[in-house]
């Protein structure tokens, strides 16, 4: 069986995965809090442990893996999101879930085993501070429940902070009940106007942490295997799980290998609405970049490595899976490439993993190539289907045009994906006619000139000299759908 090795956040070491029940591999990761689309970032947890469960599936078999994603539905900036809209939550945070799900299947992320949502776990998450405080480790103060970091001597060990150094550094809520500035929230007081549930404490609603010890506890028990998200979650959000599901359950060892993704950046630079260049998954896929792309670039990136969005690497992606996909074979089942498989095995090598797949189309290996491309979740097959992927090649007879008024005789082509229509076909070929007697006249700053607006509406100008030293053009056409007229327009 192939030897799976994972870098595990609390040992700092990349380490070799055991399972607790090789039958029933478990695995956690944080979902989002549903009340806004998924920005790009979001998506790379979800794209990289989609991988780490295709090759669990791969490794232990399909039927073996258990893959817990929550949705957090109950918190601040949902109720927030209400008030200011004047719609409900229940509105909202059903819209948002399913854009979620919707957004994702677009990244070909295959649906968790389970996707549980906070508000269906509420009496487990009471059950479990009810416990907290029996045990010593939370307490009740000024209608609040706060656990108490004092009473976990292993607080701190998942990020290796210590509790004065986490005090020290971070935005602490402080609040005349903590008894520590640490102490974080179980359980709070909710007034009429927001979601709230009986408990022993009053009405009111849980602290964000409790979720995920709850939810995790109740479907995968109180040791399991994998726990991963966004390293944003390391502190303090999954320091705070540790505490509660440990002191909760001392019996068992909560979640034995931890796994973080960096976080995602664009074009060199955070992320940030401030900056203008904050962007949805669903902004990408409106603009017509395909969800393939996006997931292509994220798998580019070793997951424990910042990761930069940039343009330049999406039309990399989408002219990669063109290739690829024009090899896609038929039959491919149980042809997976041992490398590839190697490569995902060594901590998600994912970035290794593609260079093997761009061995085996080098080497016209296509039954082999379709079937490890799937572990990545690239259905070669699919994208050979899509428009976008589609190729046409169109080529004017040699010497059949004249342009006009001149004895100039070029050859010009026009090649794209997904069909073309004769309009576009000939608005392009006479663009390319119209660029090559610039260059023929070596008025250059025209010829650059053109090239730049023709690129700007989506055609690629090359040249290239032919055998009879004739000039030759070729519009290379970025998608099947340009405007014709903008391009007849262009002089
Ligand atoms: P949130 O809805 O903010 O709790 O985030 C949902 C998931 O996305 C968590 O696993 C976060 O760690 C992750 N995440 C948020 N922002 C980024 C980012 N810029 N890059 C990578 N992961 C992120
Ligand atoms: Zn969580």
């Amino acid at each position: 069986m192939t030897t799976i090795r994972l870098y595990n956040t609390k040992a700092r070491a990349k380490e070799t995965f055991e399972p607790l029940d090789p039958g029933n591999v478990r695995m956690y990761v944080c979902g989002p809090t549903v009340y806004d689309r998924a920005h790009l970032g979001n998506a790379r947890p979800v794209v990289v442990f989609d991988v780490l469960y295709r090759l669990l599936r791969h490794v232990y078999g399909a039927g073996h893996v258990t893959y817990v994603r929550n949705f957090t539905d109950v918190d601040d900036k949902i109720n927030a999101r209400a008030a200011e809209t004047g719609r409900t939550i229940a509105e909202i945070t059903a819209e948002t879930t399913q854009w979620f799900l919707d957004d994702m299947a677009a990244l070909g992320a295959l649906e968790p085993d389970a996707m549980p949502r906070a508000t269906q776990y509420v009496p487990q998450m009471i059950a479990m501070i009810e416990r907290l405080i029996a045990k010593g480790h939370a307490y009740e103060a000024g209608g609040h429940v706060l656990f108490a970091v004092e009473s976990y001597a292993g607080y701190g060990r998942l990020s290796g902070r210590t509790v004065e150094d986490m005090i020290a550094g971070a935005r602490v809520e402080v609040a005349p009940y903590k008894r520590n500035p640490m102490d974080f929230v179980l359980w709070k007081p909710s007034g009429p106007d927001l979601p709230g549930w009986e408990s022993p404490w009053g009405r009111g609603r849980p602290g964000w942490h409790i979720e995920c010890s709850a939810m995790s506890h109740e479907l995968l028990g109180e040791s399991f295997d994998i726990h991963g998200g966004g390293g944003d979650l390391i502190f303090p959000h999954h320091e705070n799980e540790i505490a509660q599901s440990r002191c909760a359950h001392p019996e068992g060892e909560f979640a034995r290998y931890w796994m973080h993704n960096e976080m995602l950046q664009v074009e060199g630079r955070k992320m940030s609405k401030s900056l203008g260049n904050f962007f949805t998954v669903r902004d990408l896929l409106d603009q017509g970049v395909q969800g393939e792309v996006i997931r292509f670039v994220m798998l580019s990136t070793h997951y424990r490595k910042p990761m930069d969005w940039t343009a330049e690497k999406a039309r990399e992606a989408k002219e990669t899976l063109r290739k690829w996909s024009g090899a896609a074979a038929e039959k491919h089942a149980n042809d997976i490439d041992s490398e590839v498989v190697e490569a995902l095995a060594d901590d998600l090598n994912t970035w290794e993993a593609i260079e093997t797949l761009n061995e085996l189309y080098k080497c016209d290996n296509r039954a082999r190539l379709t079937a490890s491309a799937m572990l990545l979740g690239f259905d070669l097959a699919k994208i050979a289907q899509s428009d976008w992927a589609k190729p046409f090649h169109y080529e004017t007879e040699d010497g059949a045009f004249l342009a006009e008024g001149t004895d100039y005789q070029p050859t010009v082509g026009v090649i794209g994906w997904g069909g073309i229509s004769d309009q576009l076909r000939d608005a392009s070929v006479s663009l390319v006619h119209k660029w090559l007697a610039y260059r023929r006249d070596k008025d250059w700053s025209n010829a650059d000139r053109l090239k730049h607006e023709a690129a700007s509406l989506g055609v690629e100008l090359r040249a290239s000299r032919s055998p009879s030293g004739v000039n030759s053009g070729t519009a290379v056409l970025d998608r099947s759908n340009l405007n014709p007229a903008k391009l007849e327009a262009l002089k």
